[in-house]
This record gives structure tokens, sequence and C-alpha cells, in this order.
């Protein structure tokens, strides 16, 4: 195994593929995979494609031949995000005189920052999880039964766009049962190293869909890999219109593009809801000092760590500014050509509140680190 140094937490932090090669020639084990957003409109580029290319089909395809046994999408964690981080923001819309936003959660780089730079935030930022862990969750108490008739153990990975997930992923909060929820997590990079270890044609293969149960996904859930994205998606789930023209206007209140502080205000009715969307520490720095000393008022804040956000993730095909537009405009055009375009609309994600999930969203879905509130 060798290390690699997380760029936006200074963290050393071990490649794991050696790990997963071993899960996956172990016919005890059963190895799961999700795939995050970002990473479809960047990993093409290793092999000839242009940036922001979506090609999750030729992955997925790879994957298969790699051996893994189930192929998801985290696109579904994120649309359970939404649910839960949504939830949050409309009951924080009705504390009176509240100061501070309520800060999203889905980036450990933006989280570790909060931790060691500016602990009493914390208690402001979300509790829902990130995407890649809730879904972590939720594939692990999927399996349990089946693990369980046929003798084998699941073994979970992510495959992100950097290495602060694998620091999410070693956390003690995302411990359950003794095991990790999410075991390991590749980056974008070590997946083509892989690739490339075994000769695999990513570009020869034909493009194959994921598996079920988990194969369906709402456009919100895809665009998370951009910066504004988790703001747009979760705009979606908070306005009372729903019709197709509403859902046209939402893009252009502001959330979209690669600036690295975005503001915007959404007519909620009975009031109108401020929005700061930052990505890159740097500029998280400059809006927190204004929202300390009173110069700045939001309701919610989006912070990733990455300018750009995840399609520019330190584990990700090296982007200057151009692949980062190109990738962002990939995940609108994905969603574009999705049919669900509202996480709450996602039947997966009914599904699993009205079953797996049922009476226990807090346990699966919700994290408390240190210095976060009590309750979600
Ligand atoms: Fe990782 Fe960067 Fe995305 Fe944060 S913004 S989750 S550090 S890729």
């Amino acid at each position: 195994q060798c290390a690699a140094v997380c760029p936006t937490g200074a963290i050393t932090i071990k490649n794991d593929t050696h790990d997963v090669w071993e899960a996956i020639h172990d016919p005890k084990k059963r190895v799961v995979m999700q795939i995050a957003p970002a990473v479809r409109v960047a990993i093409g580029e290793a092999f000839g494609y242009e940036p922001g290319e979506n090609t999750i089909g030729k992955l997925i395809a790879s994957l298969r031949k790699l051996g893994v046994d189930a192929i998801f999408d985290t696109s579904v964690g994120a649309d359970l995000t939404i649910m839960e981080e949504s939830a949050e923001l409309v009951e924080t819309l009705s504390e009176e005189g509240r100061k501070y936003p309520l800060f999203t959660s889905c980036c450990p780089g933006w989280i570790r920052f909060v931790e060691t730079k500016y602990p009493h935030l914390m208690k402001y930022v979300s509790t829902s999880k990130s995407p890649m862990e809730m879904f972590g969750a939720v594939i692990k108490e999927y399996y349990k039964k089946l693990d369980k008739e046929e003798g084998k153990e699941t073994v979970s990975v992510a495959i992100m766009p950097c290495t602060a997930k694998k620091y999410e992923a070693s956390r003690e909060e995302f411990v359950r049962n003794s095991r990790p929820d999410v075991d390991y997590v590749l980056t974008s990079e070590e997946v083509i190293g892989m690739f490339k270890e075994i000769g695999i044609r990513f570009d020869r293969l034909e493009p194959e869909a994921y598996d079920m149960p988990f194969s369906i996904y709402s456009g919100a859930g895809v665009i998370f890999g951009a910066t504004g994205g988790v703001t747009e998606a979760a705009v979606r789930r908070v306005v009372a219109d729903k019709s197709p023209k509403a859902l046209k206007d939402i893009e252009f209140i502001g959330t979209r593009g690669m600036a690295g502080t975005k503001i915007c205000e959404l007519d909620l009715g009975e009031r109108t809801v401020r929005i700061g969307i930052v990505s890159g520490l740097g500029n998280a720095e400059e809006l927190i000092k204004k929202i300390e000393s009173g110069e700045e008022h939001f309701d919610f804040v989006e912070v990733m760590a990455c300018p750009g956000g995840c399609v520019a993730g330190a584990g990700q095909p090296f982007a200057r500014s151009t692949e980062k537009r190109l990738r962002a405009e990939g995940l609108y055009k994905n969603d574009k050509a999705l049919q669900i375009k509202r996480s709450e609309n996602n039947p997966i994600v009914k599904n699993l509140y009205d079953d797996l999930l049922k009476n226990r969203e807090h346990e699966l879905l919700h994290v408390h680190y240190p210095g976060h509130k009590a309750d979600a």
C-alpha cells in the first residue's frame, strides 16, 4: 500500500486498491460499489474522452470486468441527503433571529475545516450525512439478510473524486456494528490505475446499466458534483411550485457557474431565503467573517472545499478552469436527460423511507460529530 496526501485536509491517507483487489478475488466477499456523480464526467479523460463527456455506462462495464458484484450510483444517496437536509432547512427557517445559516455537510474537507478552525460553528452544520455515507449505510443494511443466508460478507466500496472521502469513511462516527459503512474509498485516479493494470479497453466497451434495486436516481442527485448543485437540488425540493416552468426558473436564480462565491435569493411565499454558495476554503473563510461581523446574513450556505466543487476534486484527472467548467456542464446535461428531476420523485427514495429506513432515519441518515447539535 502506498500513501497519498489529501490536499484539503493535510491528512495522509492510504491507497486502497490492493485491499479492493483482494476483496474482489475472495469468493466469500460481495463487493458492492457506488459511484459519485462527479466521476462520470472526468474519468473518461484518461481514455481519450473530452472533459464533461458522461462515460458512466463504460465505467460500469469496466467495473463489471474487474469482477465487482453490484454497482450503484451515489446520486441515490444524494437524493436522500436532499430529503433530510431540506427538512432541516425548513426547520431552521422557522427559528426567529437566527444569526447563522444552515451549513451543508456533504464535503468532508469542509467539515474538517470547521472542526479545526471554527468549532463553534459546528452546531450550525447540517447533521445529514453525506450522500456517500447515507448510501453506505443503506447498502450495508440492504445486504445484511442476504449475507447471512449466503454466508457472505458485503464489502462496500465508494468511487469518489477526492482523498478527503477516505478520511470521512474512516471516521468513527460512520462505524456501525464494528464495521465502517463504507469499507474502502477509491479515487477516480485509483480506478483508472486498476483498469490500466489489467488492460481494460474502456473506450471499446459497450455501455452498461446500474444494478437493481438502486438503479434510479434524480437529476437533482447528479448535479451535486458541481458547486451550487446541492443548493439547486434543495431548492427544487423546497419550492411549492413543482411545474416544469418553476424548474426552469430555478436554473437562473444564480446557483450555476464556476464563481468561487455566489449569492442568490429565493422567494418562498412568506419570506425570502438568502443563500450563499462557496467553493474553495479561502472563500468559505471570507464568507464566515462577513457572517460573524453581521455584514452578511444567510439562511443556507453550501460549502465545497475544492474550487468548482467535486468535478475538480484532487482525486480526479487534473483539471484547469476549462475542464472544471466542461465537467459541470456535463452534469447539467446528464440532469436534463433524466426523467426524474427532483429527489422526492425518486421511487427508490420513497420505497426506502417506507421500508428499510422506517423509524431508522436518524440512525442511518444523520451523524453527530463532536460539537454538532444534539438532535437532528
Ligand atoms: Fe471532496 Fe472536494 Fe468534493 Fe469536498 S469538494 S467532497 S473535498 S471533491
